[in-house]
């Protein structure tokens, strides 16, 4: 796609560099993403968008006044960290609170997810609406897992629109799920895109055919069918869409036309027109429309169309004054409107330490059995990276070797950075954001979470870890179910995890060592994990491709399982002090 080399690693932290200098007086760059230059009004809720890079407009471009305060950017196509969204809310909120508002995609999910935990448990407020606005992605029955494409803008505008008029949190949540609730997306592809540096595209559409049901990260659509005119276009597209006009909302809609990246805005206009003419034949008035790039795929060809249904109160958010550097309505009084003298980066808006509790000698010793416990495990992990590249290679992405050994490094240091009065909340904290920032798939995020949660259930468990051991492993399993909405015999690895936990249960109820439980339990987990070869994929990447990966072990179980008997192996070989 880059015509102009650009250094992969750096393309959207320059990218976002020069957009903010280029729209200097609505936007600030602010650690993890952009934020409007204008502060926001004190008490007012601050709505913080976000998502992969490479959609733009989306997102950064509709940040500003009368719209979300700010969008957290991850890289092109992945999600951000919980770290940057954690980042960017505590930069712009105002004393409101926050609602968090993206896409519906497992990342992003797993991500601000474990965002807004950090920031409740900061005694901040934070809700979130996912938008799902795809109708292709999921049957109308299971409207809450489809994916949200370019409805994306419909709702954070509504968002935003409530949340400048002083709205509070309980009302622009409310506002936002009615936005998601009113609006409907459909697409199509005419060729595919290309990741800046990559030498061929993501996907491709065969000459003179079409793919209707596209994604905006490369994902093909659901159907290739012959290309059609605009005029038959607009209604292959208007008619699904109309199947699920909302009850009672019959009469008003915006119509939103929507350029994925290369698609000529004169073909825009032409395929809107038709749109037009087919919504007034069938007695539907158009108000308020949109024809131009919203939500782009990179270089994609191809273009979708969204209808968002209004009523009264849809209505005149939609139309309340905007200014951002891609959505703009009337004119924003900015009279009153403080700026923001400093830009807050880094530092200013970095986490505070996980506060002043005093640390035992007891949480600073397990904390030093968890650094050698870290390391072990990342040399295990290295042994077996090409093995379980392979294993998610079969039905997934491949990368889960990779994923595992850079998170597993990235925790290893964060936690030797720490110095040795370091108690074990602490360590395995900073480990396990160090894991999820850098290992860039959803297994990393989850170990990320999940070890978090154990150091701290542990710390917070009292003297004896024969009490404490089982109920922060409960602590870190459940960490990674709510994150991950997975459960038993989904095929991953919770299907080493659960079998792990009831093992290690019974066997310290029964009395036996620590050391024995665990060995004990980490035979439970190679067995768990064996048996995942039998099983279906239902969650993660590799559902798509299900059938593929029968007979064949899930990756993330064989990790799991290889992890526990390394520390199992450890514990064992270790001095009866560690214990
Ligand atoms: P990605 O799927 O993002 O490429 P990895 O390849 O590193 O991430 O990890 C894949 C593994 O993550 C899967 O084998 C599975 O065990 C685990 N996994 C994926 N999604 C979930 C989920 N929702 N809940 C629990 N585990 C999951
Ligand atoms: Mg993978």
């Amino acid at each position: 796609m880059t015509r102009m080399p650009a250094d992969p690693d750096t393309f959207v932290e320059e990218a976002l560099d020069g957009l903010v200098l280029a729209h200097p007086d609505e936007l600030r760059r602010v650690s993890g993403g952009v934020a409007r230059a204008t502060a926001i009004t004190p008490g007012h809720v601050a709505v913080v968008i976000g998502g992969g890079s490479g959609h733009y407009p989306a997102f950064a471009g509709v940040v500003g006044e009368g719209m979300p305060a700010a969008a957290v950017c991850g890289n092109i196509f992945s999600s951000p960290s919980a770290g940057q969204a954690v980042q960017v809310a505590r930069a712009v909120e105002a004393g409101g609170g926050v609602l968090f508002s993206y896409g519906n995609y497992a990342g992003d999910v797993i991500h601000f997810g474990e965002a807004e935990r950090r920031l409740r448990e900061k005694g901040l407020d934070v809700r979130t609406v996912l938008v799902t606005d795809d109708i292709a992605s999921a049957p109308a029955a299971d409207r809450t897992q489809r994916r949200g494409i370019a409805g994306d803008l419909c709702v954070f505008r509504i968002a935003g629109a409530s949340a400048e008029r002083g709205d509070d949190l309980d009302e622009v949540e409310r506002l936002a799920r009615r936005a998601n609730a009113m609006t409907r997306t459909l697409g199509v592809a005419f060729s595919g895109c290309t990741l800046p540096g990559a030498s061929s595209p993501l996907f491709e559409v065969p000459e003179g055919r079409m793919s209707i049901g596209l994604g905006i990260h490369g994902e093909p659509g659901i159907r290739d069918v012959p290309l059609q005119s605009a005029r038959e276009l607009a209604v292959t597209l208007l008619e699904p869409l109309l199947e699920e006009r909302p009850e009672g909302h019959a009469s008003r809609v915006s119509l939103i036309v929507n350029g994925l990246g290369t698609a000529k805005y004169e073909e825009l206009f032409i395929l809107f027109g038709h749109l037009h003419r087919e919504l007034a034949s069938r007695g539907i008035e158009v108000a308020s429309p949109l024809c131009g790039e919203l939500v782009t795929s990179l270089d994609m060809g191809g273009v979708s169309v969204t209808l968002l249904w209004l009523d009264d109160e849809l209505e005149e958010l939609w139309n309340a004054p905007a200014a951002s550097p891609a959505f703009r309505r009337g004119a924003v009084d900015r009279s009153g409107v403080p700026a923001v003298a400093e830009v807050a980066t880094g530092a200013d808006a970095s986490e505070e330490p996980l506060g002043q509790r005093t640390v035992t000698a007891e949480s600073r010793r397990d904390a030093a059995l968890a650094r050698r416990l870290l390391s072990a495990a990342r040399d295990a992990v290295v042994r077996e990276a090409d093995h379980l590249g392979e294993l998610d290679a079969v039905a997934g992405d491949g990368d889960h070797g990779i994923g595992m050994t850079r998170g597993l490094e990235a925790a290893v240091a964060a936690a030797s950075a720490l110095d040795d009065e370091t108690g074990l909340a602490e360590v395995l904290d900073a480990a396990g954001d160090a894991w999820s920032e850098t290992a860039g798939g959803t297994s990393g995020a989850l170990w990320g979470a999940a070890i978090s949660a154990l150091g701290r259930c542990i710390d917070e468990g009292g003297a004896s870890r024969t009490l404490s051991l089982p109920a922060a492993v409960s602590a870190a399993r459940s960490r990674i179910q709510t994150l991950g909405g997975a459960s038993a015999g989904d095929k991953t690895m919770l299907d080493a995890l659960l079998p792990f936990e009831r093992e290690l249960d019974a066997a310290l109820a029964d009395g036996r060592s620590v050391a024995d439980a665990l060995g004990r339990a980490a035979g439970k987990a190679r067995q768990g994990a064996s048996d995942t070869a039998a099983l279906t994929p239902r969650k993660g990447r590799a559902r798509p491709l299900a059938e593929r990966s029968i007979g064949h072990p899930d990756p993330g179980a064989v990790s799991f399982a290889l992890i526990a008997s390394t520390v199992a192996e450890v514990v064992l070989g270790g001095t009866e002090e560690d214990l």
